[in-house]
């Protein structure tokens, strides 16, 4: 706990080597290149640099996008002393993508000890959960240590009985069941190193992650092996003063290679009834009754919808009627109670939609993003209909069904403020550019999910958002009729802030727009600049 030491201390120290030569300290780089799954364990001779070295060093230098030279050069020593994932990134020097689904959608986890380095661990990782189950039929419901968890997470010493973490490993997981390389039995472990790492939720010099590094534990858990994709989520090493905790378009085609896509999509204003009771999520609207959410019959009202809005993978859920959010007391004294604040910019009105697999799409658990706690009610008129949360209980009065949608959106430029809109005629091309705000149909947007992506139809012409895929066009970006492949299909990635960059799932490019008259506010599609010139605020229409 508490401060980060350097990674792989011994090969930072090594000369450069070249094929035939002896050090000594070469021993550090086999015995990191065997830990790794590059090099067999009796292959090779200690401390030289022989041929079986030579094509290990090749085939990591390629797995990590270096210059392949075989030797140990100054490229390899600065990727290899990069705090990393513990698992290997290949099998007998072989590499694997995806491995061993599970054969069931519900997946159960538990917490053990916490890290002292933060609050908000547990928070984090239940992010990073909810985030694989936006993009995968999978749910994850947390359950007690003691209800036979398939994951087992806790923060541990680096010399971790189950899987040494010391050097500079940053955490393990395992893979599902058949594939497994650290316990054939369930639980299976997500393990962070607690003794040689400081542990932060955001970008801190020194510190890493949690939802940044549990988001990549977790594509093991589900079955998924290193990526050799810079950049990707499944790529192995991680650096301090960093976030990543969007998918990319690399781990969402991995992930759904296993599992299918997605089943359904919550963004817009439903109802929410109780699954047992058939009663419907209402709330007080004024102080003396202290704003308090109850169930009550149907009363077709707008006190009865409630608007979900996605921020990252987890929801805020907000009353049409009165624009309060849905919050909870987290303390028995108050007994757990669910009421209404005004908008509160921290997570205690931030929650975990939990399909429940035989019922998905519509039927839910709710979770509190902070306190794990599960949405409730009582079912008596002398208990008041009032909502509450629980521990998690495996029966239906913590199940809700959400009725309606509205998946019409306009999408916003962050750096100008203009909306994406559309010319909705051949002779200019059906081109995509950005307009004031006009209030019409030709900036409103119908968003329809296909497993982790997303077509983009405009509402006043039906036809979809698209991309030339090549220079000579400009990469222009257009609407065409419905076509059935990759390039009208789209990620959108969320950031921090609650924007979204845009990437075509075909050429990985990411929407873009001039943004002057001159160039026509014409959008395009770029290569990836981390400017607000590609980041987008979508909202309901
Ligand atoms: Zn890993
Ligand atoms: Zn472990």
């Amino acid at each position: 706990m508490g401060t980060t030491r350097e990674p792989f201390t011994e090969i930072a120290r090594l000369a450069p080597t070249h094929r035939g030569e002896q050090r000594e300290g070469l021993g550090a780089v086999q015995n990191f290149l065997t830990r790794f799954g590059y090099l067999g364990r009796s292959d090779f001779t200690h401390g030289t640099l022989d041929g079986a070295t030579e094509k290990a060093l090749a085939n990591y230098q390629a797995q990590m996008g270096l210059p392949v030279t075989g030797d140990f050069d100054g490229a390899t020593r600065r990727q290899m002393t990069t705090h990393r994932c513990g698992l290997p990134d290949m099998r007998d020097g072989v590499a694997f993508a995806t491995t061993c689904p599970w054969d069931r959608q519900q997946l159960t986890y538990a917490f053990d000890t916490g890290t002292s380095d933060t609050v908000g661990e547990f928070a984090a990782v239940r992010r990073a959960f909810a985030t694989w189950s936006s993009v995968v039929p999978l749910t994850f419901v947390e359950v007690g240590t003691e209800d036979d968890p398939d994951f087992f997470i806790d923060w541990r010493p680096a010399n971790d009985p189950d899987h040494s973490m010391v050097g500079g490993v940053l955490a393990h997981s395992d893979f599902p069941p058949g594939c497994s390389v650290i316990t054939n039995s369930l639980p299976k472990p997500l393990h962070f190193d607690d003794s040689e790492h400081l542990w932060v939720n955001g970008a801190v010099v020194n510190g890493f992650d949690i939802e940044t590094v549990a988001l990549h534990e977790i594509g093991h858990l589900i079955g998924l092996a290193h990526s050799n994709v810079s950049g990707s989520v499944m790529f192995p090493t991680v650096s301090d003063d960093f976030t990543k905790r969007a998918l990319t378009a690399d781990d969402i085609t991995g992930a759904q290679d296993l599992y299918g896509p997605a089943t359904g999509l919550l963004d817009g204003v439903f109802t929410l009834r109780q699954a047992s009771t058939g009663r419907f999520l209402d709330a007080h609207e004024i102080a003396t009754e202290d704003f308090r959410v109850v169930t009550r019959p149907a009363q077709n009202n707008d006190t009865q919808r409630w608007r979900l809005t996605p921020v990252g993978a987890v929801y805020l859920i907000q009353q049409t009627s009165s624009q309060r959010f849905v919050d909870a007391y987290e303390t028995a004294d108050q007994d757990f109670t669910l009421v209404t604040r005004t908008a509160q910019d921290n997570d205690t009105q931030s929650w975990v939609i939990v399909h429940d697999p035989r019922t998905a799409p519509t039927t839910v658990r709710v979770q509190h993003l902070t306190n794990g706690r599960f949405l409730d009610a009582h079912e008596t008129a002398t208990e008041d209909f009032r909502v509450v949360t629980r521990e998690p209980q495996n029966n239906d009065t913590q199940l809700f069904a959400f009725t309606g949608s509205n998946k019409v959106f306009t999408i916003r430029q962050v750096s100008s403020g203009r909306l994406l809109d559309a010319h909705e005629i051949a002779s200019k091309d059906f081109r995509v550019v950005t307009r004031e705000a006009q209030n019409n149909s030709t900036q409103r947007w119908r968003l329809t999910r296909i497993g982790g992506v997303y077509q983009v139809r405009q509402v006043s012409s039906g036809r979809f958002v698209d991309a030339h895929e090549i220079a000579s066009q400009d990469f222009r970006v257009v609407t065409r009729p419905s076509q059935g492949n990759d390039s009208q299909l789209w990620a959108m990635l969320p950031a921090d802030d609650g924007t979204f960059t845009v990437q075509q799932v075909s050429n990985g490019r990411f929407v873009d727009a001039h943004e002057s008259a001159a160039e026509d506010f014409s959008v395009v599609t770029r290569d990836p600049q981390n400017n607000d010139s590609q980041r987008w605020r979508i909202s309901p229409a």
